[in-house]
């Protein structure tokens, strides 16, 4: 739940929302030197999601998505920050069913978007919607945070793993 909050809080101040101000009149507001940063990290989030593809060979559209992975992106990391937080303020819990809290707090995002989808929606989801298939919603942020490599042990090499060079952090 942290992590969907998380999600509509960054749609605020990204792609879209730098376009309006507090009064929520049209006017981007940013600095140059924050669009420069802020496109360089969002060239990185675009890379990744065009190179996913459904259906064998349908890429999607790190364009049409970006705004979507970036939120995203950024809610599960602040949901992630926001429960060490907690955990340092309450202390940690028991393992549950053998999981520790990090690893829970992962596989909670992962069975969010547990799917089965027709090949015909898949296609019209990759081809016009601005929200990337429910697989890629939790493989696109978990790949970029270094805390879920820990948690589950996700080795260089891994499908899941990528090189630190390549990980995108916007927030
Ligand atoms: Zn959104």
């Amino acid at each position: 739940m942290g992590a969907f909050i998380g999600h509509e809080i960054s749609h605020e101040f990204d792609d879209q929302g730098k376009s309006f101000d507090a009064e929520g009149t049209m006017m981007n507001w940013w600095m140059p030197e924050d669009q420069r940063k802020f496109d360089a990290a969002a060239l990185t989030v675009v890379r990744q999601y065009d190179a996913y593809t459904v259906l064998d060979s349908v890429h999607v559209n790190g364009r049409l998505t970006l705004g979507e992975n970036i939120a995203d992106i950024a809610g599960v990391a602040a949901a992630y920050d926001a429960m060490r937080l907690a955990l340092k303020q309450h202390g940690p819990p028991e393992s549950i069913d053998g999981l520790l809290p990090d690893q829970r707090f992962f596989l909670a995002w992962a069975s969010v978007w547990r799917s089965k989808m027709q090949d015909d929606a898949l296609l019209n989801m990759v081809k016009t919607n601005t929200h990337s298939p429910p697989q890629f919603r939790v493989v696109g942020p978990l790949s970029n945070m270094k805390e879920f490599f820990a948690a589950f042990n996700v080795k260089p090499g891994d499908p899941m793993r990528r090189p630190d060079s390549l990980i995108a952090k916007i927030w």
